[in-house]
């Protein structure tokens, strides 16, 4: 009680920021409990019938109002992590610091949080306590739906959908605000970038995904605030500059970034993507691609965005490793591992992430082989299709000629007959090395053999 008589004078700055309780019905929003997916819709109804509240929230909604398929589901509830596990039998708690329960449908898993209260300043015993920047480093304080409401960034963000009434409960003018194509932060933007600086990140993406104008009060102290980005740890910042680059419409949301100030220095991706003049139109094109594969519903995996994404890289040291002296194909692992070893720190790139790159980069030079056995050798390889996808990016870029990606489309999608007329004689250097070698052999063991 004296909590939130606190939280109500003291916490919120901005007029209102505790919302106002609004249900709207489904004549004025118009989404229907069938739009949901069957797992969310379930988990949600088997709460309510447990006697607990339940909604689906978040992204989700916002989602559906403005007509886009939603990637996932969240619930949001008021029981407790423990009591949500009781009701489902194939669920689990995850995270310690801030739980959740994995509720598993089918195929589907759907996320459900229980209602986040205010987390109070540093100090508090059994609040949130922050770092000397003010991030919000613990937050699992449990709270009433409207506090739920109000830890949301934005308003667009906290709608909460009952599908057994089909009504959206909206305590921060969320739905008008989508309406009016208004991203606006809950509460002081100032306080709440400093809370947590990945927001100036989601604003960015969630402006530019779904075609939102920031408003000026939230966008106003980016540029002052950008360094907070600095305090966040980089696998953080991985992972929502990934989200970022795959959401759809990742060319808007590099060049918004651009325009808040949200580059140079602060996100090293985001660095290697615009500071590289030379590969600039390959970084576009593959943004572009990347954006139609989304759109178009195709996977994309994160290993082919950053092979790309530091291809030009690549070949920068690739060439300068050859000056030097070095054979080609040593000199392209030298130069990968040179790149790799560089980035991977520094993006917090995972290994599994920087074999993947790799395996990509070193199908390269095996497409200009194209005579023998060698191409039925590539079209085995478990990497293939990405390695020649990136190979079209390369031809699209000018990098290399479009004769090369003909061959190799013509080659990958001809029967046998059609692959084995279009194979190229040897090369005469070819030719050269091979009976080169073979002269070599017999005179190396004969140096063995001890005379
Ligand atoms: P998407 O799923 O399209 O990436 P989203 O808004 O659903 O976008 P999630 O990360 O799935 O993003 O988060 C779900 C919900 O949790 C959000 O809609 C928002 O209400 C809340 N949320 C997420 N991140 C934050 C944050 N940094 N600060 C405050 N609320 C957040
Ligand atoms: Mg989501």
């Amino acid at each position: 009680m004296i909590r939130k008589l606190i939280s109500r004078v003291f916490g919120r700055k901005t007029s209102g920021a505790a919302g106002d309780r609004a249900v709207i019905s489904p004549s004025k929003h118009g989404i229907r409990r069938d739009q949901l997916s069957s797992g969310s819709r379930r988990t949600v109804e088997t709460l309510q019938q447990h006697g607990y509240k339940a909604y689906v929230v978040g992204g989700a909604v916002r989602d559906l109002l403005a007509g886009i398929a939603p990637k996932d589901y969240d619930v949001a509830t008021n029981a407790t992590p423990e009591q949500v596990r009781q009701c489902f039998r194939r669920s689990r708690i995850i995270g310690r610091r801030f739980q959740i329960v994995h509720v598993l449908m089918g195929s589907e898993t759907v996320e459900v949080t229980t209602f986040r209260g205010p987390h109070g300043d540093e100090g508090q015993p059994g609040r949130a306590h922050t770092d000397a920047h003010g991030r919000v480093l613990r937050d699992n304080v449990f709270g009433s739906e409207q506090d739920d409401a109000a830890r949301r960034d934005f308003t667009v963000n906290a709608l909460y959908f009952d599908p057994a009434t089909e009504t959206i409960v909206d305590y921060h003018h969320g739905v008008a605000d989508l309406q009016q194509k208004t991203l606006r932060m809950i509460g002081d933007p100032k306080m709440r970038y400093r809370e947590d600086p990945v927001r100036m990140l989601r604003a960015v993406r969630l402006a530019a995904k779904l075609g939102l104008t920031i408003d000026p009060e939230a966008r106003r102290p980016i540029r002052e605030l950008a360094t907070l980005i600095e305090n966040v740890p980089a696998s953080r910042l991985f992972d929502e500059m990934l989200k970022l680059l795959t959401s759809g419409s990742a060319v808007k949301c590099v060049q918004q970034l651009r325009e808040e100030g949200l580059h140079h220095g602060l996100l090293p991706l985001l660095d290697v993507i615009l500071e590289q003049p030379l590969g600039e139109r390959f970084v576009m094109l593959s943004l572009e691609n990347t954006d139609r594969r989304v759109r178009e519903g195709k996977p994309t995996s994160p290993g082919f965005l950053f092979a790309t994404l530091l291809w030009h890289e690549v070949l920068a040291k690739w060439e300068a490793i050859k000056a030097a002296g070095e054979r080609a194909i040593p000199a392209l692992f030298l130069a990968m591992d040179e790149v790799l070893e560089v980035q991977s720190e520094k993006l917090a790139i995972t290994r599994r992430i920087a074999g993947d790159i790799k395996d990509i980069w070193a199908l390269q030079p095996r497409f200009e082989q194209r005579s023998g056995k060698r191409p039925y050798g590539v079209l085995e390889q478990p990497r293939f299709k990405a390695g020649y996808d990136f190979l079209l990016l390369r031809v699209a870029s000018g990098e290399v000629e479009a004769e090369l990606g003909e061959w190799w489309t013509n080659f990958l999608n001809g029967d046998a007959e059609t692959r084995a007329t279009l194979l190229l004689p040897p090369k005469p250097d070819e030719t050269r090395k091979r009976r080169r070698r073979k002269r070599r052999a017999p005179a190396s063991s004969a140096q063995a053999i001890p005379e």
